[in-house]
């Protein structure tokens, strides 16, 4: 296996960093299945307390896939502490918050214009132009961002990246013996094993770690699929919120930028627009342009003929579901290998960032500091209740907001449209009360936990 780097190379396979093999029968302290953003980012944090970690990476290189896109909430004063926010914001940009509309109308002149705004919800004051940690939202596309934690990960001098290396399956796991790890190179089919004491599962939804312990994956899936599409716009006015829903029974939207949206010049936006349940068609049916240049027409403001150029599309299905523990032996889950969500809200890859920092921690306690292995139970059992407690049902009833109320009445019927209409008119003490759970039961401070334990 001959994809693999060491720490002072880039995340492609092209970019030198050849000759660092697989570690011996003697094993890795630490195997990260998955090289995505949430395997990057424990990578990251153990390499930094000395640790050394393996990671293994299905695919050539980082993957492109457009998926995520913003960072809010607890996770800024921890990309902060850990010395990377200031890197994120440097290739990103910030915004100052999100809104939800009506679709757009005519404009009298043969085009359209925004919406009226139904509510917004501002993470930072209109005229705030320094954003301080924790306020506003970090835009980087999760593109990005994972090649840039890649980076920092190796640059701990502590952590390894094998490109086209499969987890095949879990061979022993045991908490006196560790794990033995089956591996396949991708590209020649030849297998080996691989000792390790700890594995850490951040290999996605479709997780092999997950299965191969047997853990299956029960929740739900939503009946409609979603379009999502990256594509360049030019940008009319400057709308406060750029970040929107477009409220509707049926097509409702998402937009966000994935570039600064400068008034005009023309910038690359994520539209992603829900096509109907009972919508037979095929994904490639759905993803024509055609198809998307009519949804467009419906939820995209500005003159007419649209002038957009469509950068890429895919169509996905949307879930929730959370494993039955993020625990079994010496093996762990972390971000969508142990829970998936509907990505109203950002609750996805942000939940993801939060549980990598989480076993980032209680892995650095009981390798470095000779805490009790039991301390990986509390990880499990805390991730799981944030989950179940917060982010299942936050992101379910983000994304019903969006299709179960009628645009012209939802601030009439729902009790969050009407305070949200004008957030400055409500009191501190209301603030407080919608602003709590994303302040106190998002984040799981394994150290604080440790204290009562
Ligand atoms: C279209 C879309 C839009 C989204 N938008 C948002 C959003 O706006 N905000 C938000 O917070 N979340 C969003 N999400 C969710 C977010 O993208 C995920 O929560 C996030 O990718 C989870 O990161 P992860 O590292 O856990 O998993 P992944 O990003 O899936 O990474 C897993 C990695 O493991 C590798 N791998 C898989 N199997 C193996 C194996 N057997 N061996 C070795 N490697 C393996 C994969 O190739 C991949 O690189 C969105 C998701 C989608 C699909």
């Amino acid at each position: 296996m001959n994809n693999s780097q060491g720490p002072t190379s880039d995340n492609s396979p092209d970019h030198g960093g050849h000759g660092s093999h697989l570690p011996d029968e003697t094993g890795t302290p630490i195997l990260i299945v998955g090289a995505g953003a949430v395997g990057c980012l424990t990578a990251f944090k153990l390499g930094r307390a000395g640790i050394d970690v393996t990671v293994i990476e299905c695919l050539p290189a980082t993957s492109d896939s457009p998926r995520a896109c913003g960072y809010y909430g607890p996770i800024q004063p921890i990309l902060n502490e850990l010395g990377l926010y200031e890197l994120i914001r440097k290739e990103g940009f910030m915004t100052k918050g999100l809104c939800w509309r009506k679709k757009p109308k005519d404009d009298g002149k043969g085009g359209k214009v925004l919406g009226e705004m139904i509510a917004f919800q501002p993470l930072s004051a209109p005229d705030d132009t320094t954003y301080d940690v924790g306020n506003g939202l970090l835009n980087l596309p999760q593109a990005d961002l994972n090649k840039l934690l890649l980076r920092a990960a190796l640059g701990t001098g502590h952590v390894q990246v094998h490109f086209n290396t499969e987890l095949v399956s879990i061979l022993g796991n045991s908490d006196e013996n560790g794990v033995i790890a089956r591996v396949r190179d991708v590209a020649t089919a030849t297998e080996r094993d691989l000792r390790t004491r700890y594995l850490v599962g951040a290999d996605g939804a479709r997780s092999v770690t997950r299965k191969s312990l047997g853990l299956p994956f029960p929740g739900h899936t939503w009946p409609e699929r979603l379009i999502a599409t990256n594509v360049v716009i030019k940008n009319e006015l400057d709308p406060t919120w750029h970040t929107h829903y477009v409220l509707d029974r049926v097509h409702y939207t998402i937009a966000t930028p994935l570039e600064d949206p400068v008034v005009g010049e023309s910038t690359l936006w994520r539209y992603t627009i829900a096509a109907a349940p009972d919508d037979t068609r095929t994904d490639d049916e759905l993803i024509t342009d055609e198809n998307i240049l009519r949804r467009y027409e419906d939820v995209i403001a500005g003159p007419r003929p649209l002038q957009v150029r469509i950068q890429a599309r895919a169509t996905y299905r949307i879930h929730q579901r959370l494993a039955p523990t993020m625990r079994r032996g010496n093996c762990l889950l972390v971000g969508d290998a142990a829970h998936i969500n509907n990505p109203f809200g950002a609750l996805g890859l942000n939940t993801g960032l939060l549980d990598a920092e989480a076993l980032g921690e209680a892995l650095i306690m009981v390798l470095n500091e000779n805490y009790p292995s039991s301390l990986l139970d509390v990880y499990s059992d805390e991730r799981r209740k944030v989950f179940q407690m917060f982010v299942d049902p936050v992101s379910t009833q983000n994304k019903l907001r969006l299709h179960s109320i009628d645009a012209d009445t939802a601030v009439e019927d729902d009790w969050y449209f009407r305070l949200m209409k004008d957030p400055s008119k409500l009191s501190h003490k209301q603030l407080e009360e919608l602003s709590r759970p994303f302040n106190e039961s998002w984040r799981t401070d394994m150290r604080a936990l440790a204290k009562s334990f």
